[in-house]
């Protein structure tokens, strides 16, 4: 999220709502007759959508593999690499699906396919949850394809991604001190997230995340209900 403009749509998901993802994904497979050995979910993003789909498929052979950006500190390089190898055996001579929950440049699940190819795998086949436009990779399997580009937060990340949107919108309305409301005004302003929509999706969770922004010392209140960043 730190390489995006400070102004871009997101899209706030619920469990409920990424679990039914899980179903539709599992669905296409077995209508397909596809009977993967092993599910390989891609760290961090792909890893509650492998466990559920191993659930729906009636599978118990679930690993993982980590895709990583980064090569030095802060050094973001243009090709996703592999941070931890897979143990021997984990893929060899099985039929493997890969799982990741979303393909924005599909950089991440293409890098991860032919790894596994070159580990002499059976069939390998690919599947995210979720689909964007500008995708140049597409998986055989898709929960759903975005007509529009959006940032997804999705459960598992709620509590990061909107630390960073709520930081990111403080710095950028520039004004000493911020109240929830003012809070959900930027948002709305600046992500396309309306106050109705995130309440839906995850009830009363703005208190939990402003105190847990002061815990983690990203804002300090400065009278009751109005809060500021930290230098
Ligand atoms: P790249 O590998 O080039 O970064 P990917 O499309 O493979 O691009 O995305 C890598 C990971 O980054 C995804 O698995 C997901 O966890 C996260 N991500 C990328 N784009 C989005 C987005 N629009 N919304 C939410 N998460 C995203």
């Amino acid at each position: 999220m730190s390489d995006l403009p400070d102004e871009f749509k997101c899209t706030i998901t619920n469990w409920e709502y990424i679990y039914s993802l899980c179903r539709d994904v599992s669905d296409d497979v077995r209508r397909d007759e596809f009977e993967p050995d092993v599910i390989v979910a891609l760290a961090r993003g792909g890893w509650f959508a492998g466990r559920c789909i191993c659930d729906f498929l009636g599978m118990d052979d679930l690993t993982s593999l980590k895709m990583e950006h980064y090569v030095g500190t802060a050094e973001k390089s243009g090709e996703p690499t592999i941070r931890y190898p897979m143990p021997e055996g984990s893929v060899e001579g099985k039929d493997v699906l890969i799982i990741d929950d979303i393909a924005d440049t599909g950089g991440s699940i293409k890098r991860a396919q032919e790894y596994v190819e070159d580990r002499e795998a059976g069939e390998v086949r690919t599947a995210t949850l979720q689909l964007l436009q500008t995708s140049e990779f597409e998986p055989d399997y898709v929960g759903e394809q975005l007509e529009e580009w959006a940032w997804v937060v999705y459960p598992w990340n709620f509590i990061e991604d909107m630390v960073d949107l709520i930081s990111g919108v403080m710095a950028k309305a520039d004004e000493d001190a911020f109240s929830k409301r003012d809070i959900r005004h930027y948002l709305k302003e600046y992500h396309e997230v309306d106050r109705i929509g995130m309440e839906i999706a995850q009830p009363n969770r703005l208190t939990e995340i402003l105190t847990e922004m002061e815990r983690r010392e990203v804002v300090t209140m400065t009278t009751p209900g109005e809060w500021a960043l930290v230098d």
